[in-house]
């Protein structure tokens, strides 16, 4: 027996209300939250007994005899209704809920599968494609039957040609969907940037891709209305790379269909457990990734990974706060100086984060904008060193001005990097500069 957390806020809008009490007994795809408002539904990854309900969660005990066995969704009478039954949200991280995109009507305009996989390390995107294409691109068509789209694209960074081979051989001479092939670069994945690459224009931080005709989802999310539309299989798994300082080498782990609600410490356990001394184990990518908690994360409906990372270099000095609205927002970054026993004596953002309903977002994700202004503010302000969080772009500019001024630089994702040996976050080549 193991013990399962099943948060009830796995996606945008507020969390779910449980339908289910302590003590009653759940079967592994049977609905136990439904949404309150914008949501989707949640369903058991587990067969066992209910043993707590919080206002953040619900834990179950119980096991998993087969994979294979579920509580199937009620078959319904469109592919958005599907989506809606199964509960699937944007699996890359966002969390929004699939069925509001699949009713849109785009007669003339495109589904785009983003497969871009935009954050270092993470790797299982990119492997579910090298060994089953089928099933995104099964997902790309149903997405476009129901949203009228007549053409697919599916985005995808041309580093990844293992992956980009396996979907050509599947798509053959189809005409409907095109592989696009995009730049290596931060944040290349972001809805915006992924239209701009492939309609030359950007929408506005306000405008949502259906304002450019488009539908953008998640590699993972249209494998998920896949297995929904084709075995009636609610969200009840997750793929997830789990790496870093491990006692398995620093090679990225891919664990395909992990239950939601395992604990990460049971798949850093598979990996043989932590290799010694860390710093953080980083819950997501290493560009957006949050510290989380050994002891209490768990596998969610949006987890995209989870980084042992070394421990965080020391600065016992005055240091500025640079923030980016794709990449590290000023909470995170205060989080890392204070891991870094640094003192915070200013902050600003790139000059192209703006906020939006509440929430920082870039005007040109992943173009910069020019950082001399910024860094100049931190130098002004007492900063003897610096932090940023900027996209590579930009992080490109901050090392073009930030050393001439004799202010030295940290990228949040520094530590992370380091951990898998990874080129840190400074200079773009020339090559991905065009
Ligand atoms: S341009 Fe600025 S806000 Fe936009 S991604 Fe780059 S650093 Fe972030």
């Amino acid at each position: 027996m193991a013990l399962y957390r099943i948060p009830l806020k796995q996606h945008v809008g507020a969390p779910c209300v449980e339908v289910i009490k302590i003590g009653d007994k759940v079967l592994r795809g049977q609905c136990i939250a439904e949404p309150n408002g914008l949501g989707a539904k949640i369903h058991s990854s587990v067969t066992g007994k209910v043993i707590n309900i919080t206002d953040e969660f619900m834990e179950i005990e119980g096991e998993i005899i087969n994979k294979e066995d579920y509580v199937k969704i009620k078959k319904c009478k469109s592919i958005s209704e599907t989506a809606y039954e199964a509960g699937i949200v944007g699996a890359g991280g966002a969390g929004f809920p699939a069925y509001i995109k699949l009713k849109s009507e785009i007669p003339d305009g495109v589904v785009i599968a983003n497969c871009v996989e935009c954050e270092p390390i993470l790797n299982h995107n990119i492997k579910l494609l090298e060994e089953n294409p089928e099933i995104v691109i099964k997902g790309l068509r149903y997405a476009m039957e129901a949203t009228k789209a007549p053409k697919g694209y599916i985005a995808i960074k041309a580093k990844n040609q293992a992956a980009i081979s396996s979907l050509r051989k599947v798509i053959g001479n189809a005409k409907d969907i095109e592989v696009k092939e995009l730049k290596d670069i931060y944040p290349m994945g972001e809805e915006r940037a992924i239209i701009h690459e492939i309609f030359g224009t950007w929408l506005t931080p306000e405008q949502l891709p259906i304002e450019a005709k488009s539908v953008v989802m998640n590699g993972e999310t249209l494998a998920n209305l896949t297995r929904a539309v084709e075995d009636l299989k609610p969200v009840i798994d997750k793929d997830i790379t789990v790496g870093g300082k491990l006692k398995s080498g620093k090679e990225a782990n891919v664990f395909f269909q992990v239950p939601i609600g395992t604990p990460i410490s049971i798949l850093i356990d598979k990996c043989g457990g932590i290799d010694g001394d860390y710093g953080e184990v980083v819950i997501g990518g290493p560009y957006t990734g949050k510290a989380g908690d050994i002891h209490n994360s768990v596998v969610t409906k949006i987890s995209g990974g989870a980084i042992v990372t070394i421990p965080l270099p020391e600065y016992k000095g005055p240091i500025g706060l640079l923030v980016c609205a794709c990449g590290a927002d000023e909470v995170r970054l205060r989080d890392i100086a204070e891991k870094m026993k640094s003192e915070v004596v200013a902050v600003t953002k790139c000059k192209n984060a703006v906020e939006v309903r509440g929430v920082n977002k870039c005007l040109t994700p992943g173009d910069c904008p020019g950082q001399v202004q910024g860094v100049m503010h931190l130098k002004k302000n007492g900063a003897k060193r610096i932090l940023i969080s900027n996209c590579s772009d930009c992080t490109n500019t901050v090392m073009c001005c930030a050393p001439n001024m004799g202010v030295p630089v940290y990228h949040h994702t520094d530590h992370i990097f380091r951990t898998v040996g990874h080129e840190l976050t400074r200079r773009l080549p020339m090559e991905e500069k065009k």
